[in-house]
C-alpha cells in the first residue's frame, strides 16, 4: 500500500510503501523508494467475480520470494 503527500487534485508524492504481505514499510526519500517492490495493479472486468473493482498492492523483494518459491512452474528470468 502507499500514502501519499497531496499537493492539489494533480500532484502528489509517494511518502510510504508499505508491504502488503508482511507490513514492512519501505523508505521513501523525495519520492523515490529506496528499495525494489512488487506493484501489483489490476482493473477486474466482466469474466471475474470482481468487475469494476480495481485492486492494487505492494510487496516487498523478500516477499516477492517467498510467493514465487510456492509457484509450481517457476517464474521467467532472462538478462535485462
Ligand atoms: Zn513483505
Amino acid at each position: 500500500m502507499r500514502q501519499f503527500k497531496i499537493y492539489n487534485k494533480q500532484e502528489k508524492e509517494i511518502t510510504k510503501i508499505i508491504c502488503n504481505q508482511c507490513g514492512k514499510e519501505i523508505e521513501v526519500v523525495n519520492g523515490i523508494a529506496k528499495e525494489e517492490v512488487l506493484t501489483v495493479e489490476k482493473q477486474w472486468g466482466y469474466f471475474s467475480d470482481k468487475d469494476t473493482e480495481f485492486h492494487q498492492f505492494d510487496m516487498c523483494e523478500q516477499c516477492y520470494d517467498k510467493l514465487i518459491s510456492s509457484f509450481r512452474i517457476p517464474v521467467e528470468i532472462r538478462p535485462e
